[in-house]
């Protein structure tokens, strides 16, 4: 059983046991979003004693609205994880932004194929709007959150959710287009429908849950919504895989490409989601062995916790790539780069599986950059 609360609304309602008017609310369900048509309400009581004699007809629903709690917890700080993570790597080189209607236009050069380009700083200080920039910190980057969160999310989600799916879908409609190229190069029709990866979840208690840790790219910046509302945004499911697919199967493929910049940016984005694996694991071990621990306690212990987390991870992420870029450690990634993409010339599968690969780009992302 939990505490009792006034929460951030001091209205008073009468004690579901005694009926004597309080404000006090209990802490356990407190500030659970709604599910459909299934609200969630607030359960007041005036004092412990009335709360532990009711404990037993409330318990159940209880139970239900915290496992929809920690659930929002995990989906905003899995997105926000996500934007951390992109705010330091971004490798498009973006010179200046602007927003046309409903679209927002990334204007820079597109990436050479014959070229590396490390990961570097988003120019955050290109964009004014908060919402707008959140939008193109995640542009095109749902299939990379998937391979990123993988550990994390198996952490927080596993006691609560029953079941975690990766989830393929194509987005037709959006609150938000987005649109990479040169400022005064051809402006790109946009296609109808875009793939975009997800979670979808089942709670022990039998909700089913998206989990939208990108969404901001089509202007969906809610994190978490449920699966009957997100299929409003969708015309179909084109995949469903296990938790982990993404990251141990599908992440490896443009390494088979015969393109030095896909090749060589893989490299580093392997390297930087190991070194994170293995940062988060320290991370555990350190704090009680538990990640989704972290999800526990007020709204307020639990801001608190989740800052000091995200404020490690950005500190873990700007090291490992200071040590990535050092000199005899890009000179080693150069070699294994070379040797990938060698293989990967004299492989007419891989030239075919490429070809394939950029026709899939020019349709799904309206930018045919390669
Ligand atoms: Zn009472
Ligand atoms: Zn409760």
């Amino acid at each position: 059983m939990s505490n009792l609360n006034e929460g951030t609304n001091p209205e008073l309602q009468a004690c579901i046991h005694c009926r004597c008017p309080t404000a006090k609310r209990c802490t356990g369900c407190l500030g659970a979003p709604d599910y459909d048509d299934k609200p969630s309400v607030s359960t007041f009581y005036c004092s412990f004693a009335c709360q532990k004699a009711d404990w037993p007809g409330h318990r159940t629903e209880c139970r239900k609205l915290q496992a929809r709690k920690s659930l929002s917890r995990a989906a905003s700080l899995l997105q926000d994880i996500v934007y951390k993570i992109r705010v330091q790597t971004t490798t498009l080189e973006i010179k200046s932004a602007h927003v046309e209607g409903m679209t927002v236009y990334l204007n820079g050069p597109l990436p050479n194929p014959l070229c590396t380009q490390q990961m570097t700083p988003f120019p955050t200080h290109l964009f004014k709007d908060q919402a707008i920039l959140k939008s193109a910190l995640v542009y095109t980057a749902c299939m990379e959150a998937m391979v990123f969160l993988y550990s994390f999310t198996k952490e927080l989600l596993r006691d609560i959710c029953s079941e975690i799916k990766e989830i393929t879908v194509s987005v037709i409609k959006h609150g938000l287009r987005i649109c990479f190229g040169p400022a005064h190069g051809l402006k790109v029709n946009m296609p109808q429908s875009m793939y975009h990866n997800v979670y979808k979840v089942v709670l022990k208690q039998g909700e089913v849950w998206a989990i939208d840790p990108t969404g901001a790219q089509f202007g969906y910046y809610e994190p978490l919504c449920s699966w009957k509302s997100f299929q409003q945004r969708i015309s179909t499911v084109d995949r469903a895989n296990e938790l982990g697919y993404i990251r141990h199967k599908v992440f490896y493929n443009s390494a088979k490409y015969p393109v030095k910049f896909m090749v060589s940016k893989q490299a580093e984005k392997e390297e930087l989601v190991k070194t994170l694996e293995d940062w988060l694991s320290v991370w555990v071990t350190l704090h009680g062995g538990k990640f989704n621990a972290i999800l526990q306690g007020t709204e307020a212990t639990f801001e608190s916790t989740k800052n000091e987390f995200l404020k490690q991870l950005s500190a873990h992420v700007k090291k490992s790539l200071a040590r990535m870029y050092m000199p005899a450690e890009i000179a080693k990634r150069t070699e294994e780069v070379e040797a990938r993409i060698a293989q990967n010339q004299a492989d007419p599968i891989s030239r075919n599986e490429f070809e394939g690969f950029r026709k899939f780009l020019v349709s799904a992302m309206g930018n045919p950059s390669l």
